[in-house]
């Protein structure tokens, strides 16, 4: 059978987005429905894509059936396309699958030559309209079919209206405008060497070239990138060419466009702009400043009520809020496009509320329709959208949110301002676990090294503070405690925002909209609850993450990494010694001030999560990240050095100050108490001490040393090692656990072991929780009921889930390492170096550290689970890692059937929503099985 390239509006399936366009879709969809839409046809986005394929070259069938479809309109329209009497004019538009915004092209009034528009002035009865119509199709055409810089155009309607004095170009005479078509010719023949072909199929054949090359252009190669557009979501453009109405033929004539409820607060007014006696492109362009939808009710007061039986119906039958655009020809109303509306986040969620109330959604489409990553938009501050000032400086959206604040350049500086009342953006080169204090005070952080995984992105991520990282335009002078930013100067108090969405930099405060957790949110969160089947937990650190995770709805904690407490600055210290002593009494004294302080808080997060289930992971990364770099010691050491010099020099001063003169003694009353005391200070030694402890730090510090620390000396290989730091941490949480029991509190504690790929490292650790498990039991006198689970994060893992399972209770999937494991990419290593291009050139087609790679860490996720229950039946099974709070991944986590995912607090709401979206799609038959 013969490829069918063209529709008519009235034969096409609107549901058929990928063949017809979103546009076309459209227009089929409105005329069907009985809208009154000028008739037209649809080329398809096959014969685009059989075009390129063919080197640039229609299908032999294509213009065929283009000169039947044409027979059907003109029939309708009672003119004809090229004729001198009755001509009719046709515009071309393109449209894809996905709507693509100002990105692809469009040409009106096609048809026109010299003797069409005679034709046209006679039929409508305005020379002016038609030499208006004219001058309109050659620019258009010029610039979008023949590639002539649209400028000139403009450059010459400009000097036009000057010398003619008219204000708009609604005040050129009929003969101005034909003066001013002259002039376009010119333009014409100057840049394209021949004129515009008076042949209209000719045009047309070369508008429908124009339109599909606007695919491959430049513009819109990007979009596709920006917006993660693949060919299975829009694979070619259709070009539309219907019949063109006039909202330019006088005064009774009119243009608009509109959205069927306000796109920006979602309210339920419709919305929107027209323009009398204009066509669609003035809109668009500003030419003239458009009137308010309502205004037309008093101009054309049928028209009004048209249109809004027009909005009814249009969202009732899609839906979804409506983005239309309209003609009204000499009183009469014509569609030219409708689509979904694009809206930002409040006015989504404010819409499906409202939807459901109406009867035009039940809640299951509510939920259906909200994009869960556009939630993020809720949860945190970010910056007025009217806001359009540039910035000084970009680096890399680390965590989302904006913040405003008084720079500092340390984490102390950060917590006393911070504790004083003030705002402040903590900016540092980098930042490391001895920072973590400053996070807590500083209204965001800024670092001028790093991305999305730095040490600064990970934790702002995990607290729910805005981050900026790797803004590589900025220099810091710690000494002085300044910067610059670019060319900008940075003092101490100098006043920052940055958008670590969007990774922006603006010197001053800047203006801000407020997080929008609104009841309607909470409600449309209620349904999504219902509906899914996954639970949702939170990676949570601290009480102060557990309160948030409750507040964001999270049914427990998934992860709990233990070692963030030890960074908290009363602590650190404590580990440090821990971590730098050899003997066995140190070691000892210092564990014995850690358990309290670990029990405390575990006391406090279990109590925050009564009833709920919280999962301690026992200490994960290598030590030396909880000591001071090489670099930051030798430097200390350098500068007590520098102490001990500069004591010398001033016990001389005296001798010196009397060499000068020996009155200056007495004038600067130089009692020499300083020196004095500083000489003390040496008679102490308390320098030779401070000296030589930093040198045995230093030679901890290298002993420590790893040639490659992620593959190294961490996780369950350090608690087989050292014993007493996991034993120190299951007597923590099994007290904190027993003695909330003994308090009548609902505990549910879970203990889970970090990096193992052996059944013999579980039963290890077994051992040891076995071993404190009686002690505190012959202490408290309760028994502690918990979980032993293990991640799964490394390959080898997976492959024994069978034997792991013998032990564990449940498994947690880090997808974090087992990324790295999977690919063996070190993270921080491939997104600095060669992910992009990677990206770019389609080896990978997104970066699997932030889309969970479903068909190789995926692959290992199956085998995990069907292994693992396998062994144990009831098997509880989650993820753990980032993805964890990524709609796809959690999608994958339904189909595949895990228990539970855990995200950071503030993606508690993404994954509830995300989650009951994948269970509805499993019941419409949807989901797409892995591949
Ligand atoms: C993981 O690897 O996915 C994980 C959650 O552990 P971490 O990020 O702490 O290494
Ligand atoms: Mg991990």
């Amino acid at each position: 059978m013969e490829a069918k390239y063209v529709y008519l509006f009235t034969e096409g399936d609107p549901r058929d987005k990928m063949l017809l366009g979103g546009k076309g879709a459209g227009l089929s969809a409105m005329t069907q429905l009985g809208l009154p839409v000028p008739p037209g046809f649809i080329i398809t986005t096959q014969a685009c894509r059989e075009y390129f394929d063919a080197g640039e070259r229609f299908p032999d069938e294509l213009m065929v059936q283009v000169r039947a479809a044409m027979a059907d309109v003109e029939r309708q329209m009672g003119r004809r396309f090229g004729d001198p009497e009755r001509p009719l004019l046709v515009s071309v538009r393109s449209g894809a699958a996905i709507s693509m915004p100002g990105m692809m092209d469009t040409i009106l009034n096609l048809g026109l030559n010299d003797e069409t528009v005679t034709g046209l002035a006679r039929m409508s009865g305005s020379e002016r309209f038609a030499w208006d119509s004219y001058r309109r199709f050659i620019s258009l055409f010029g610039s979008i079919g023949l590639g002539i810089d649209g400028e000139h155009f403009h450059s010459a309607m400009e000097t036009m209206k000057r010398d003619k004095k008219a204000r708009y170009d609604t005040d050129l005479t009929a003969d101005d405008l034909r003066e001013l078509v002259n002039i376009y010719k010119l333009i014409v023949r100057g840049n394209y060497g021949r004129p515009i072909p008076p042949d209209p199929y000719e045009q047309l054949a070369l508008a429908v070239r124009a339109v599909f090359a606007s695919w491959n252009g430049k513009r819109c190669v990007d979009y596709r990138r920006e917006f993660k557009i693949t060919l299975e979501m829009a694979n070619g453009t259709a070009a539309n060419v219907q019949a063109m109405v006039f909202g330019n033929l006088g005064p009774r004539s009119a243009t608009g466009v509109a959205f069927t409820r306000d796109p920006g607060t979602g309210e339920n007014v419709f919305f929107g702009d027209f323009l009398m006696n204009a066509q669609g492109e003035d809109i668009v362009a500003g030419i003239r400043t458009p009137r308010p939808i309502i205004e037309l009710k008093h101009i054309m007061p049928d028209v009004y009520e048209e249109l809004l039986r027009v909005r009814e119906r249009l969202e009732r039958h899609f839906k979804e809020v409506q983005d239309i655009e309209f003609t009204v020809e000499e009183g009469r109303l014509w569609m030219l496009q409708t689509r979904n509306a694009k809206m930002n986040a409040a006015a989504a969620v404010r819409t499906s509320v409202d939807m459901v109330r109406d009867n035009v959604l039940t809640k299951e489409e509510a939920v259906l329709r909200l994009q869960p990553d556009q939630l993020v938009q809720l949860m945190y501050r970010r910056i007025d959208p009217n806001f359009s000032e540039p910035p000084v400086a970009s680096g890399i959206g680390a965590s989302p949110g904006a913040a405003s604040g008084r720079v500092v350049f340390t984490a102390d500086d950060a917590e006393r301002e911070g504790k004083a009342g003030k705002k402040v953006i903590l900016l540092r080169e980098q930042t490391k676990p001895e920072d973590v204090h400053g996070f807590f005070h500083a209204q965001g952080i800024l670092t001028a090294v790093g991305g999305k995984t730095s040490h600064a992105a990970v934790v702002a991520r995990s607290i729910g503070k805005p981050c900026v990282s790797g803004c590589g335009d900025i220099r810091i002078n710690n000494l002085e405690k300044s910067a610059y930013i670019g060319e900008h100067k940075v003092d101490e108090g100098t006043v920052l925002t940055i958008d670590g969405g969007s990774g922006r930099v603006w010197l001053g405060e800047v203006p801000m909209r407020e997080p929008e957790m609104s009841e309607e949110f909470s409600l449309v969160l209620s349904w999504a609850d219902e509906l899914r089947g996954l639970s949702v937990l939170a990676n949570a650190d601290t009480p102060h993450d557990a309160h948030t995770a409750r507040r964001f709805g999270a049914e427990g904690i998934g992860l709990c990494r233990t070692e963030r407490m030890f960074n908290a600055p009363d602590r650190l210290p404590i580990f440090q010694e821990l971590i730098l002593s050899d003997s066995r009494e140190t070691r000892e004294a210092a564990l014995s001030r850690l358990l309290p302080l670990q029990k405390q808080d575990f006391k406090e997060i279990l109590r925050v999560m009564e009833g709920l289930p919280v999962t301690f992971r026992l200490l994960d990364p290598p030590l030396h990240e909880f000591l001071p770099s090489e670099e930051e010691i030798q430097w200390d050491i350098k500068n007590i050095e520098r102490f001990r010099s500069a004591i010398e020099e001033l016990s001389n001063l005296p001798n010196i100050i009397r060499a000068i003169d020996p009155h200056l003694e007495s004038v600067l009353s130089l009692d020499g108490t300083i020196v004095k005391n500083l000489a003390k200070l040496r008679a102490f030694e308390m320098d030779r001490r401070a000296a030589e402890r930093k040198l045995e730090t230093l030679r901890k510090v290298r002993a420590l040393r790893e040639v490659n620390p992620m593959l190294g000396h961490r996780g369950v290989r350090l608690g087989i090692t050292y014993p007493d730091i996991y034993e120190m941490q299951v007597q923590g949480i099994l007290e904190a656990a027993g003695e909330l029991i003994k308090d009548g509190v609902d505990v549910r504690v879970e203990i889970m072991v970090p990096q193992v790929c052996t059944a013999q490292e579980l039963r290890w650790v077994q051992g040891i929780i076995t071993k404190v498990e009686k002690r505190v039991e012959e202490r408290l006198g309760v028994k502690v009921p918990y979980k032993l689970g293990t991640m799964i994060e490394v390959v080898r893992a997976c492959m024994r889930a069978g034997r792991l399972a013998e032990m564990a209770h449940f498994f947690s999937f880090g997808t974090n390492d087992l990324t790295q494991a999977t690919f063996s990419f070190s993270r921080e290593d491939a997104e600095n170096k060669f992910l992009p291009l990677y990206n770019e050139r389609r080896i990978l087609q997104d970066n699997p550290f932030e889309i969970l790679d479903v068909k190789g860490v995926g692959r290992l996720m199956m085998i995990t689970v069907e292994w693992g229950r396998k062994t144990r039946p009831d098997l509880k099974l989650g993820i753990c890692g980032e993805h964890g709070g990524e709609p796809q991944a959690i999608e994958f986590c339904h189909i595949i059937g895990l228990d539970y995912v855990s995200c950071s607090p503030y993606r508690v709401p993404i994954a509830r929503l995300a989650a009951a979206q994948a269970a509805l799609k499993e019941k419409l038959g949807t989901l797409k099985p892995p591949k």
